[in-house]
């Protein structure tokens, strides 16, 4: 059986800028990733196509969705499921969570990837977030929809948001992507309603790249890196040796 791992998304684009290259690598490394999309960010962050003449919400929807295939495309995500529940705002019902708990049970995921669990500008980020841990509880849980195989306890990395300091996240994983690094570019490029990120999450790998020299050793056997993605693990790692 490959490896798993779950990413979960806010919004169609979230996916791309923070951790398309955690994605890349780990496809490569022969990990069945699978994206699920709660929306398509189509009200909140889809501005340029809005300017278009007569776009309605279901052409937003259409291109957004696209955008997102192409991108996973890209990243050689194994499987995009968009679950279309709307955004600005995000809400969930009971039954909507059933649907990602069902997602987590089936996919069995060796570590899992979200937003951070504060994000003052995007309170759908932070939601996403909070779904993730109630979801991964109740998949947890025995006396849920017993019978189906339970979850066990996959690692909850939070990937890196926009204004990084204004949301509370802090790094204690630096993951290198340099080998990946011309496919989350490429997934990048699928934005194209986002243009004014491309080059600003380019900056932000090569920052952390410089983080992850550092903390493997800086100028003493510490090993090159040129871009990088910086995560925040919420469980406790259960370690043999330090
Ligand atoms: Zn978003």
């Amino acid at each position: 059986m490959p490896k798993t791992a779950l990413v979960i998304s806010a919004h169609a684009a979230d996916f791309v800028w923070r951790c398309g290259g955690a994605i890349a690598l780990h496809a490569e490394k022969g990990y069945e990733v699978t994206v699920l999309c709660l929306s398509f960010g189509e009200r909140g962050e889809s501005a340029k196509l809005w300017k278009q003449e007569g776009m309605t919400l279901d052409r937003v929807k259409d291109a957004r969705r696209a955008e997102a295939e192409r991108a996973a495309e890209a990243l050689g995500v194994h499987d995009l499921v968009c679950l279309d529940l709307g955004d600005y705002p995000l809400e969930l019902t009971r039954a909507d969570k059933d649907r990602v708990v069902e997602v987590l049970r089936r996919v069995q995921p060796s570590f899992m990837l979200s937003h951070s669990q504060y994000d003052p500008y995007n309170t759908d980020h932070s939601y996403a977030t909070q779904v993730a841990l109630e979801c991964r509880m109740i998949a947890q849980a025995w006396g849920h929809e017993p019978g189906q195989k339970v979850l066990g306890a996959p690692q909850l990395y939070l990937f890196e948001p926009h204004q990084t300091e204004q949301m509370g996240w802090k790094p204690d994983t630096f993951l290198d992507i340099t080998p990946v690094w011309d496919r989350k570019r490429a997934a990048i490029e699928c934005m194209e309603g986002q243009e004014h990120l491309w080059d600003y999450y380019t900056r932000v790998a090569q920052n952390r790249a410089n983080h992850f020299k550092r903390n493997s050793g800086g100028q003493s056997g510490g090993r090159d890196c040129r871009y990088a993605e910086g995560f925040q693990s919420i469980f406790p790692r259960t370690v043999d040796e330090l």
